[in-house]
């Protein structure tokens, strides 16, 4: 079971590759953040320096990784990229930190996850290129002090709350990752099918977007399981028409919920009453946080949750989509 999941991990992480974006124009959507970016990329190029420290979170799947590639390009430095369970002694960090050029931009995924010893070598790194390395222990131990190049992190995370207020502080910018409305999501679907040498109806894009949970990531995962359909029944263009059969056969929600969303929301219509995120938490198998930062911000975007000082509950607009009947809550 494992392994299958591993495999059909790095499957997906090829094809999406395969698609990324290249730079900030080919990035649909997130304006502001590239209104941003570009300004900071001019100004750093034109002094010859390199980029302050910048913070990408949001849910999964919303480019955060994209976004760390393309400015690396953009910048024309390196890109080491690692995952913060990858690491785990500090040493592992400082190798990394020691081997960095001036200009090199790391990338820390789930930065989160850092272990809090491993943390610690990273303040000083950010903020005075300077690394303090204890070795030994007791009355022998010896601190070294090394010199580490001008380097640019970049961390990504999908529980900004999760980070400890001295991590957070030392990035010089940060940015929240918005879901993508359908047009955004529609004109990705068309790029990549662009890329994968295919047609595709344009009411057939805007099917699979509205599917897609504002996430880029779902989208292509949807583009390329239609595309199959597509390619058995020897269609040059993927139609409208088989788009929606192979999504329905697919068992994909039309509104883009997942198991989760719909166990979350069926869980609040079933109580009909506000619910606490701890028992929420427990009903789910799931902890708060990712509940917090993964789950609700798309059902609260889209208004089929809301948060009361009592806890969350379903909307109307929830009930209708289940079918429930909504009782006296309304
Ligand atoms: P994250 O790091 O936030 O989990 P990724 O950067 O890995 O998300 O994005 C998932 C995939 O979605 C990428 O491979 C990329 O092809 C696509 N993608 C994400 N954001 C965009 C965007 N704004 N425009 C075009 N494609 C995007």
């Amino acid at each position: 079971m494992r392994i299958v999941e591993v495999e059909k991990v790095s499957f997906d992480e090829v094809y999406e590759k395969s698609l990324r974006p290249q730079n900030l124009d080919e990035y649909i959507g997130q304006e502001q953040i590239k209104k941003n970016l570009k300004v900071f990329i001019e100004a750093a190029k034109k002094r010859g320096e390199s980029l302050d420290h910048i913070l990408f979170f949001g849910p999964p799947g919303l480019g955060k990784t994209t976004l760390a590639n393309i400015i690396a390009s953009e910048m024309g430095s390196n890109l080491k990229t690692i995952s913060a369970p990858m690491l785990e002694k500090s040493g592992d960090l400082a190798a990394i930190l020691t081997n960095l050029e001036d200009g090199d931009i790391l990338f820390i995924d789930e930065i989160h996850r850092l272990k809090a010893s491993i943390e610690e070598v990273l303040y000083s790194a950010m903020e005075d290129f300077r690394l303090d390395i204890v070795i030994g222990s007791g009355p022998a131990a010896q601190t070294i002090k090394l010199d580490v190049a001008r380097f640019t992190l970049i961390g990504a995370t999908t529980r900004a709350g999760m980070l400890s207020n001295p991590l957070r502080d030392r990035f010089g910018m940060s940015f929240r990752l918005n879901f993508y409305n359908h047009e955004e999501l529609s004109e990705i679907i068309r790029l990549a099918a662009q890329k994968l040498s295919k047609e595709i109806e344009s009411n057939a894009a805007v099917e699979i977007a509205k599917r897609s949970r504002g996430t880029p990531r779902i989208a292509l995962r949807l583009l390329k399981r239609v595309r199959d359909f597509a390619e058995i029944k020897d269609e040059n263009t993927i139609t409208h028409k088989t788009t929606k059969y192979a999504l329905d056969e697919l068992g994909i929600n039309e509104h883009g919920f997942d198991e989760l969303d719909i166990k979350f929301l069926t869980l609040l219509a079933d109580a009909k009453k506000p619910i606490g995120l701890s028992t929420i938490a427990a009903a789910l198998s799931e902890d708060e946080g990712t509940i917090e930062e993964v789950i609700e911000p798309f059902l609260l975007a889209n208004g089929f949750v809301e948060k009361t000082p009592k806890g969350r509950i379903a909307t109307r607009k929830a009930y209708e989509i289940l079918r429930f009947p909504a009782g006296s809550l309304f």
